[in-house]
């Protein structure tokens, strides 16, 4: 029997999960079950469109046994289960190789933070593990394979005999050490500990063996132990439960286990829609930017149910571009099951969620801004950019939804400010929403140009971001006021008599002015005299559209 090696990411992988680097070991129960229930879900699929397979819901459960003796932990599903050339594929290669390009990127990182932020699938059983032994039957497969490993030196996969669909994954756990102890991982109370901490909602009966203490039938007084397979796991997915019934470590430990992030999450929102469309939904507001959020690879996206059974890992029509922070999942009985994907996106139905939702998480991040100011500057700061971007792109179409969200850093001000409350600050004789646009709050607050709007008592907007002008080009005006640069060169400040004064100057130096026209020659358009200026000798100001700053940005971008 040839020992068949593994692809050379998995070894890496396996290595670090041999050298247990994760500390929370008992995560390899989460991921074997998931694994289980995935393989459950995958035969559901098939009886969907193959009249030959009969699904009965009773008939899929997932079991956990022990072995204490021969220190042996088996985890098994009645799902779809392996081919050989199943198992060759999916348990010699690393599926998630996209945490290994990740980690080699970011060697500097401790391989700890790493692992931490990815499922980390089928090895991490090697975390508590010996030797993994994997006996499968696919359907529609009269034979049945053995896949075994005991580490990084390779696999076996020999014919098995194992009459029913589905897989079992035997374990044979690591002996204890003075630091680890494994042989918990055999023990009833945390066996079933860990299995309602993670895989509470996995929708198909987690069944274990447990030993119960009762009155004894005949003589209450005494009691006599018991032991019965029962199911461990509610089932019922939170999406479903009462909103009364859920506590907030309900809601944080279901972003978790749905590994939506790290972090825990800073607002979540739970719709349960009865109108018009019906639908359930548990939606997330991160707190921290996920590591590939700006990056090519980032996937918005919700995950899509129809009546519990998930139909779309990320549905990303139903999110707009400017919230594809949010996580989250749809369940709707209105949606019909076997649509494909494409109808899915024409779907009517589908769009109406897409639209409510939409509204659902504009109000939330209104009720935050509202309520908790500091948890929303949070919010913006890993976000905020996101929304800006919203506004700018599709030619302003989003700008009546977003502009309410938009915060800036401000002259008179310590943290950002948003817009509303700039304009509801304006003295009466201020026309309009001035602004200045630098690398940094310090550099802005030095700018000459700031100084006669701040000399007047005015409050400017400092963007300190390459989408911040665009963006507001894009909204123009707010309530009524118009976005002015403080580089304009009609600022809408000086009085009459000031530029009559500009004009008389300009006169009595046209001799200095053309002279340092001619020098600087087509670097400006003029030169001018101004009364704008009260400690700096000079300044630059703009005529057009265009500033200064949003010029270096078009200059800089690819043609
Ligand atoms: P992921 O679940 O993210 O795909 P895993 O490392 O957990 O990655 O699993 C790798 C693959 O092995 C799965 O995608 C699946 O094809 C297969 N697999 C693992 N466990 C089972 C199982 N119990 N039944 C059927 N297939 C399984
Ligand atoms: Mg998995």
């Amino acid at each position: 029997m040839a020992v068949r090696e593994f692809k050379a990411e998995s070894k890496k992988l396996m290595e670090m999960m041999i050298h247990s680097i994760y500390s929370q070991k008992e995560i390899f129960l989460r991921e074997l079950i998931s694994n289980a229930s995935d393989a459950i879900d995958k035969i559901y699929y098939r009886a969907l469109t193959d009249d030959a397979i009969n699904f009965d819901r009773d008939h899929y459960s997932i079991e956990i046994k022990t072995d204490k003796e021969n220190r042996m932990l088996k985890i098994s599903d009645t799902g779809i289960g392996m081919t050989e050339e199943d198992l060759e594929e999916n348990l010699g290669t690393i599926a998630q190789s996209g945490s290994l390009n990740f980690k080699s990127e970011n060697e500097s990182k401790d391989d700890h933070d790493i692992i931490g932020q990815f499922g980390v699938g089928f090895y991490s059983a090697f975390m508590v593990a010996d030797k993994v032994t994997v006996i499968s039957k696919a359907l529609d497969s009269d034979q049945a394979f053995k896949w075994e490993s005991q580490g990084i030196d390779g696999y076996t996969i020999t014919t098995a005999d194992k009459d029913s669909v589905g897989t079992d994954i035997i374990l044979k756990l690591k002996e204890d050490t003075e630091d680890d102890n494994y042989s918990e991982y055999l023990e009833e109370y945390r066996l079933r500990e860990i299995i309602k901490k993670y895989s509470d909602f996995i929708r198909y009966p987690i069944k274990m063996e447990v030993t119960e203490s009762r009155p004894k039938k005949d003589n209450d007084k005494e009691f006599e132990e018991v032991k019965e397979v029962q199911t461990i796991n509610s089932m019922v997915p939170i999406w479903r439960k009462n909103k009364s019934e859920l506590k907030p470590e309900d809601y944080e430990n279901f972003y978790k286990e749905k590994h939506y992030g790290f972090d825990t999450p800073l607002r979540y929102i739970n719709i349960q829609a009865d109108g018009m469309i019906r639908y359930h939904a548990i939606l997330y507001i991160p707190e921290n930017i996920p590591f590939d959020y700006y990056s090519k690879e980032y996937e918005k996206g919700l995950e899509l149910y129809s009546n519990g059974v998930m139909i779309m890992e990320k549905c990303a029509d139903l999110l707009p571009d400017y919230f594809s922070f949010v996580k989250g999942i749809v369940d709707s009985e209105d949606l019909s099951l076997n649509i494909s994907r494409e109808i899915l996106q024409q779907d009517k139905q589908l769009k109406l969620i897409a639209k409510n939702i939409n509204h659902k998480i504009k109000k939330e991040l209104q009720k935050l801004l509202k309520d908790d100011r500091e948890k929303y500057e949070t919010f913006f700061k890993a976000f905020g950019r996101q929304l800006k971007y919203g506004v700018y792109s599709d030619f302003g179409q989003h700008k009546d939804d977003l502009q309410d969200l938009l915060m800036f850093y401000s002259s008179t001000e310590k943290n950002r400010v948003t817009l509303n409350e700039y304009v509801s600050r304006m003295p009466e004789e201020q026309k309009y929403i001035y602004y200045a646009v630098g690398d940094s709050i310090e550099k802005i607050g030095k700018l000459p140009q700031t100084e006669l709007v701040a000399d007047k008592g005015f409050e400017i907007l400092y963007f300190t971001e390459d989408i911040d002008e665009f963006a507001i080009k894009m909204l123009q005006n707010y309530k009524e006021k118009a976005f002015k640069s403080v580089s304009s060169s009609d600022l809408g400040i000086e009085d009459d008599t000031e530029k009559k004064q500009d004009e008389a100057e300009e006169k009595a130096n046209k001799g200095l002015f053309d002279k340092m026209k001619e020098v600087l020659s087509d670097q400006v358009k003029g030169v001018r005299a101004s009364k704008r200026l009260k400690s700096y000798p000079v300044c630059f100001a703009t005529e057009g559209e265009v500033s200064i700053e949003m010029e270096k940005v078009l200059n800089q971008m690819p043609n």
